[in-house]
């Protein structure tokens, strides 16, 4: 189809994200029900072209594990990216809802995400990138869908996106500014599947404490190269010390309800800190735990490849059981 703006009525919001919003919209002459992503996006009209023309590419991905594309245009300032609606919404407003996904499910999860991510990768030469509960995404047909890969380098070097999450899925690699590669989507994975089988962000009893986060706004993207040199973190942890001082001086307890840790806090946890497991040992099955370690190696040389992962006994177990996720996804 061809796509045109006017062509599109809005019927109601699904969410927002750091660089705009999701709309679900109808396509009026085709009665079609579509996903519409706006990019909020600073860029010049030769650059907003040339994302289009990389966005192409999404016409030529096929796969029952990757949402579909159905067109993209501009709409001053912004861009307009139209996608297959997914009924059920992401797997983190799922969670949220029923509390944590019971462990075959999330089985599936994985064994949806691996596929996607292999055939983005080993078809396309993608890397997805932004791996995360919320970018998984489940219908009624009991489909389970990545969305949201990097396919338009101008387009990840032109979103206007500030950090504004309490929650990181980077890998330590990448906190520590080395190139993305498809390990770090694994990575990303494993401390997702952690999310939803325990139904809370994993590192998260340390629960972060917002307010610190305002003035570090900006300074850190899931897309682009690490932007913490050396200059910035020093300052930032200047900035920490004295906020930690502050908090103690008031009589603010660290430990209280949970730990607090503020986004610079988190990213020296990933870094210099042993990776989370799924816990408490023994509550899930042995092969579960073992996919789960694997895919939190810190170490990305010795981290599996998502094709490599496809072999592992968690997954053939997951891929061959009798699950009927279209009747889960009517309970939800
Ligand atoms: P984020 O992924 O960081 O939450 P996004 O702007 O990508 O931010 O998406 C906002 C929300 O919109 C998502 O959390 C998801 O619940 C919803 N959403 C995105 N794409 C779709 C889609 N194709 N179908 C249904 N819901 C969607
Ligand atoms: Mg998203």
């Amino acid at each position: 189809i061809d796509l045109k703006a006017d062509d599109l009525r809005e019927i109601g919001e699904l969410g927002q994200g750091n660089g705009g919003s999701v709309k679900k919209v109808e396509h009026v002459p085709t009665g079609k029900i579509m996903a519409k992503k706006i990019v909020l996006i600073d860029a010049k009209p030769s650059v907003r072209k040339q994302i289009l023309r990389e966005l192409q590419i999404l016409y030529s991905c096929h796969s029952p594990y990757i949402v579909s594309f159905h067109g993209a245009f501009v709409a001053d300032p912004n861009i307009c990216i139209c996608m297959e609606f997914a009924d059920k919404g992401s797997l983190d407003g799922i969670y949220k809802r029923i509390g944590p996904i019971d462990i075959d499910i999330v089985g599936k999860i994985a064994l949806a995400v691996l596929e996607g991510l292999t055939y983005l990768y080993e078809i396309h030469h993608i890397i997805h990138r932004d791996i995360k509960p919320s970018n998984i995404l489940f219908n009624s047909q009991g489909q389970i869908k990545i969305c949201d890969f990097g396919v338009s380098g101008e387009l990840i070097n032109s979103i206007a996106d500030t950090f504004v999450g309490t929650s990181t899925y980077m890998s330590p690699e990448r906190i520590q500014g080395a190139q993305y590669t498809v390990k770090s989507d694994v990575w990303s994975l494993g401390i997702s599947l952690i999310e939803l089988a325990l139904g809370r962000f994993p590192f998260s009893d340390a629960s972060s404490d917002d307010s610190d986060l305002s003035d570090l706004e900006g300074t850190l993207s899931p897309h682009r190269p690490s932007p913490l040199n050396r200059l910035s973190l020093r300052k930032e942890k200047a900035k920490e010390k004295a906020k930690k001082e502050k908090r103690k001086s008031k009589g603010v307890s660290l430990q209280g309800g949970g730990m607090t840790m503020s986004i610079l806090e988190l990213l020296q946890h990933i870094v210099n800190e042993p990776a989370p497991r799924l816990t408490p040992e023994g509550r899930f099955p042995q092969e579960a735990e073992d996919f789960v370690d694997s895919c939190l190696i810190k170490d990305p040389d010795a981290r599996p490849a998502p094709k490599d992962l496809l072999k592992f006994a968690w997954i053939e177990a997951a891929r061959t059981q009798d699950i009927d996720l279209e009747a889960w996804a009517s309970t939800i």
